[in-house]
């Protein structure tokens, strides 16, 4: 229970500290900022996508999971997905996955590790189990890479345009809207840098 205590306390020290060093991040206007990009992130990439854009936070719409997934099956996806495309009419948005992704990991360590990825109890093990199937479509190219750190970072990368493909491939908001632009990019935490992958997007469109 000190333990608890100690880390509330801190993060109300956090909050302190952070009101009083950042009162340019405020809101200058008394009007609402509005959104004009939807950022799809991992929820362990240690990016603050504002930031990453040179934004203001409440310009970016932010939505994220582990391993940065379009998961058009999902209702909070979904939802923010509507949201944006036809309450804020935004038009470009930004799928995000990261080096060094815990759910990437994950995947390329299990893929082969499981018959026809069935479900099983363990809920962050079956989250990844579209980009094991990923892994496995790619095993031929992905196995020839035998550091596993950078076939772990490779596979980040195809996942990020498996889930921009799916989501250009969307019936329901996206395929009609030819003005929304999709824009595949992976977080290098080592050099803090973004590195775009829409030169490969267009090129693997129809491959991944
Ligand atoms: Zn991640």
């Amino acid at each position: 229970m000190q333990i608890l205590f100690d880390v509330l306390r801190q993060y109300h020290y956090g909050n302190n500290e952070f009101s009083q060093n950042n009162t340019h991040l405020k809101p200058k206007e008394t009007k609402p900022v509005v959104p004009s990009v939807l950022w799809v992130g991992c929820s362990d990439s240690q990016v603050i996508p504002h930031e990453v854009l040179g934004l203001q936070s409440g310009e970016v719409l932010v939505y994220q999971n582990i391993a940065n997934q379009v998961r058009l099956e999902d209702a909070g996806f979904r939802s923010i997905l509507q949201y944006a495309l036809e309450e804020l009419h935004i038009k470009r948005i930004i799928i995000c996955g990261h080096y060094e992704c815990s759910g990437v990991r994950l995947a390329l360590q299990t893929f082969d590790q499981q018959n026809e990825y069935e479900y099983s109890d363990n809920s962050f093990n079956n989250w990844v189990n579209e980009i094991k199937y990923l892994a496995y479509r790619h095993w031929s190219k992905l196995r020839q890479i035998l550091d596993f750190k950078m076939r772990c970072q490779r596979l980040a990368e195809l996942n990020v345009l498996a889930q921009a493909q799916k989501l250009y491939q969307d019936d329901n908001f996206i395929k009609n809207q030819e003005d929304v632009k999709i824009i595949p990019w992976i977080f290098d935490q080592e050099r803090y840098k973004v590195v775009d992958l829409s030169c490969e997007y267009d090129r693997q469109l129809i491959a991944i």
